[in-house]
């Protein structure tokens, strides 16, 4: 039988690629592999989205036999498409998922693969199709599961490549949705993810008379019978509207936790990243969330180092930090991706400094987070464990703290009660009783 090995960097939206992508090939005969050395076929699942992602790819290939096929897909920019051309046999577009069967089989193992180029999709093309979410994925991470609602994407943030790499913004049918976390809940999954570069701006018309938005789709998830949570990622501040607040607050399946990328804390840097919001716009939203669902946990996306911001301008993202009390945050060293808006801007913020800053915010962070999870000492909480080691388990709470405590493997999958006994910077010890 021959073996791939799948290797997937990026997003939540990537790894749930991953899953249909191992579908396919596992229907075909291929079987999954964890030694890239031993696989006939190497599959990666990459994002242009960071330097570190792209590098790492080109390390890779020393790695792989000589005669395996090679796949380059996810979220590819022109020019790392170029660059990588010469390493891979196929890059494919991750939309023609259901044309791969067809691509390989017509592409035997010979000689020599790799003078067999073929090119599918590329950066600028626009496919108004979600096809391939209608494959059955091969679900990776029980009892959590991701469900695409959309993909692509509209707004062309300076920094990003998404509007590039998966086109314009494409909502999948929300009846296929609902039948799909349906199947989900049937089967025992109990943390539900809908994804979406742009979550809530999700909208389906192919629904009948009926045009389901976001707020909607929630309420429909939330309506569905059985124990399990939904959760939701990535917002756009500028989208979100106080029917979806609303519709938080009514959906009780919808976790109190949200990740609501700011990007960077000053106007002026929020304009050149094309962010159409303002800071205070963002922080009033923040107001009216934590008014609307009293003790809602917070994180956010956050770039250091974007071209041209000065010390003072970064000293707002710092202020924004105290001021908001984040949960958690993704912090990123803004790295230059040729082919979006910023690659014509000057990178001109040496990398000690981007360091700098991702420190100072960082400790602000642990500062805020530990204070917010000190507030959950005492009181006893649902957790769902994910993961087991050495009589630890470790899962996460409704409000997407990590939580560890000591039990036995087979509670994984199920809600339990935890009462919390200790709170670290990015976590929480808990006893089960
Ligand atoms: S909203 Fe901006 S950052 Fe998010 S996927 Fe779209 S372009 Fe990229």
């Amino acid at each position: 039988m021959k073996k791939y090995f799948l290797l997937t960097y990026g997003c939540q939206m990537n790894k749930s690629d991953s899953e249909r992508i191992s579908a396919v090939l596992e229907k075909i005969g291929y079987k999954r592999s964890s030694k890239i050395d031993e696989a006939d076929l190497v599959v990666v699942n990459a994002c242009s989205v960071r330097q570190s992602a792209i590098d790492r790819i080109s390390g890779l290939r020393p790695k792989i036999k000589n005669k395996a096929k090679t796949i380059l897909t996810g979220c590819i920019l022109s020019a790392d498409k170029k660059k990588f051309g010469k390493l891979f046999d196929y890059i494919l577009d991750i939309k023609d998922l259901p044309k791969w069967p067809k691509i390989l089989s017509n592409q035997p193992y010979k000689d020599s693969p790799r003078k067999n180029y073929q090119r599918i999709g590329g950066a600028g093309q626009r496919v108004a199709s979600c096809e391939y979410f209608k494959i059955q994925p091969n679900y990776q991470a029980w009892p959590v599961a991701y469900v695409p609602i959309s993909s692509g994407c509209n707004n062309f943030c300076a920094y990003c490549c998404v509007p590039y790499t998966r086109g314009p913004e494409v909502s999948r049918r929300a009846s296929e949705i609902v039948k799909e976390v349906k199947e989900l809940i049937k089967d025992g999954y109990k943390e539900i993810w809908l994804l979406g570069q742009n979550v809530n701006s999700y909208q389906s018309y192919a629904d009948g008379p009926c045009v389901v938005d976001f707020p909607l789709l929630l309420k429909m998830a939330d309506a569905l019978e059985g124990n399990f949570w939904v959760r939701f990622t990535s917002p756009h501040p500028k989208d979100f509207s106080d029917k979806l607040i609303t519709a938080l607050k009514e959906c009780s399946k919808v976790t109190p936790y949200l990740n609501l990328p700011v990007q960077a804390g000053d106007n002026e840097v929020l304009k050149k990243m094309n962010r159409p919001y303002t800071i205070e716009h963002y922080k009033d939203l923040v107001s009216k969330i934590r008014r609307a669902i009293p003790g809602i946990t917070l994180s956010t996306d956050i770039i250091v180092g974007f071209p041209g911001e000065t010390k003072k301008q970064f000293l707002n993202s710092a202020k924004l930090f105290r001021e908001i009390k984040f949960d958690m945050a993704y912090i990123a060293q803004f790295s230059l991706r040729p082919g979006t808006a910023a690659a014509n801007l000057r990178d001109d913020v040496p990398k000690a400094e981007k360091k700098r800053r991702e420190n100072v915010l960082t400790e602000i962070l642990k500062k805020t987070a530990s204070v917010s999870n000190k507030m959950f000492i005492g009181k006893t909480i649902k957790v769902l464990p994910l993961v087991y080691k050495n009589g630890t388990l470790i899962g996460k709470s409704q409000h997407y703290k990590t939580v560890k405590f000591q039990g036995k493997k087979d509670l994984i999958g199920q809600f339990v009660d935890i009462k919390i006994v200790k709170a670290t910077n990015f976590g929480l010890l808990g006893l089960y009783e």
